[in-house]
């Protein structure tokens, strides 16, 4: 499909972070026509899903229309579809229910998925945390287990209030500590007759420290503030299998449980390896400074789908901000093609690396000299860093108004386990 209007025409796969900064730009220009193609009709934030799965925000809270972002914009089209394979020398992208977009530039910006690394069973046992769907999942496990040990207490015995989180780089942490304070607050109050002391939450990773990015001084802060709220800390351990009923560590230790959660790594999406596009680690697409394809000038590719060359070495961590700002610098390589200019390589402006650990508890090292704040100071930081990255994808403050207000109030809602296609829990696989 192609606009009849005689207009440029920009195909863009992703209504990410990185696929809505590009259409976001490209839609001040008349001249130019854009079909934004997402699986979803709407945009996920992902660094508040932690919050979702843990009752701290509801999801409509972190999903937004994608219709409605674009909606004063005559010139971009939203189309709700599932691109299943794409032809860079054509520009062409075909989906799963037989549509085909063709652009006279063509953006692939689809994201990431899991890496579960081949560990046994863990694809089918864990939960991951990364879409909108997998944190209402472990929401809505969460939530089941603490009903079945109302139910019958001797689950408690069998791991019904074990949880294990694998990974503890930023989401792990963020998810750790945000389940401790769930406990703490809502289900001691709402499960008055379950002994939610018992409750238990492991934190597990190879390296030695939780936070590996961050210093020393944050590593020693966040091991603490974690320890305080209940979290045992498995480090230099890693994963060997991840059944229904238990998880086994790789120092013989197996744990019992009913919520394994998976924040253990990712990989490009799948649509990675359906472009033919030569792929790099993480299965990620390796693209050039200038976020092209190398051999397609008019086929970009950024955010948690690419390998971007960092220019200090290596290539650019996958972050909201890197996605952010590559999708404005490439709609401005696209302008600058358009008119005849030369393409320019991409420039992160690094504005430093952040974790929340529990609600007033953060770490943060701003900048690319890292300097480092920690406590309540950087829980304030995060939300105003996590607020731009916010209004990047949304056209009004309102929406960070109505999430601090949630945040803050710790007003959260009754525990509703309101999926009705929830397996049930079958307590005697182990
Ligand atoms: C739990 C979690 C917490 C995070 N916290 C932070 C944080 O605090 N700060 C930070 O900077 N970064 C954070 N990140 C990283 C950040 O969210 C990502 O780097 C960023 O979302 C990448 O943007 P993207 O547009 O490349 O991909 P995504 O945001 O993943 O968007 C990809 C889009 O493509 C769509 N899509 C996928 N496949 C297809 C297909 N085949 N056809 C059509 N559409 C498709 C998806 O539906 C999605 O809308 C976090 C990530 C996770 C998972």
């Amino acid at each position: 499909m192609k606009p009849d209007n005689g207009k440029k025409h920009v195909v863009i796969v992703g209504g990410g972070f990185a696929g809505i900064a590009c259409a976001r730009e490209l839609a001040r220009h008349s001249h130019l026509h854009i079909t934004l193609l997402d699986k979803n009709n709407y945009h996920q934030f992902q660094p508040l899903l932690y919050q979702v799965a843990t009752s701290q925000l509801s999801p409509s809270d972190v999903a937004y229309s994608l219709r409605k972002l674009f909606a004063g914009r005559p010139n971009v089209e939203v189309k709700l579809g599932e691109a299943a394979a794409v032809d860079p020398a054509a520009r062409t992208v075909t989906t799963a229910s037989g549509e085909v977009y063709q652009g006279d530039y063509l953006v692939l910006a689809a994201g990431a998925r899991a890496n579960f690394f081949n560990i046994p069973g863990a694809e089918q046992h864990a939960f991951p945390m990364y879409s909108l769907d997998d944190a209402q999942r472990l929401r809505s496990r969460i939530l089941q287990v603490f009903e079945e040990a109302d139910r019958d207490p001797r689950l408690i015995g069998e791991g019904a209030l074990n949880f294990v989180v694998v990974g503890a780089g930023a989401t792990g942490v963020e998810v750790a500590g945000a389940l401790a304070e769930l406990i703490r607050d809502s289900m001691t109050e709402e499960y008055p007759k379950v002994p939610v002391g018992q409750a238990k939450i492991y934190l597990v990773d190879y390296g030695h420290t939780v936070l590996s990015p961050f210093s020393n001084k944050a590593h020693t802060y966040a091991e603490k503030v974690l320890q305080d709220a209940g979290v045992e800390l498995r480090l230099k351990t890693g994963v060997k299998e991840v059944a229904p009923g238990h998880v086994l560590l790789s120092d013989g230790a197996v744990i019992k449980t009913r919520v394994t959660i998976w924040a253990g790594g990712l990989m490009a999406c799948p649509l990675a390896g359906k472009s033919g596009l030569p792929q790099g680690r993480g299965g990620r697409i390796d693209v050039l400074p200038d976020l092209t394809a190398a051999g397609f000038p008019a086929v970009y590719v950024f955010g948690d789908l690419a390998n971007i060359p960092n220019p200090s070495g290596g290539v650019l961590p996958q972050l909201g901000s890197v996605a952010l700002q590559a999708g404005q610098w490439a709609a401005a390589n696209i302008l600058a093609d358009l008119a005849g200019k030369p393409r320019a390589p991409f420039q992160y402006k690094d504005k430093g690396i952040m974790a929340m650990i529990t609600r007033h508890a953060a770490v943060v090292e701003i900048g690319e000299k890292r300097h480092e704040l920690h406590g309540p100071v950087a829980a304030t930081m995060w939300l105003g860093v996590h607020a731009g990255l916010m209004t990047g994808v949304r056209n009004k403050i309102d929406a960070f108004v109505q999430w601090t207000w949630s945040y803050f109030s710790r007003d959260r809602g009754p525990q509703l386990l309101d999926r009705t296609d929830l397996p049930r829990i079958d307590w005697t696989e182990e």
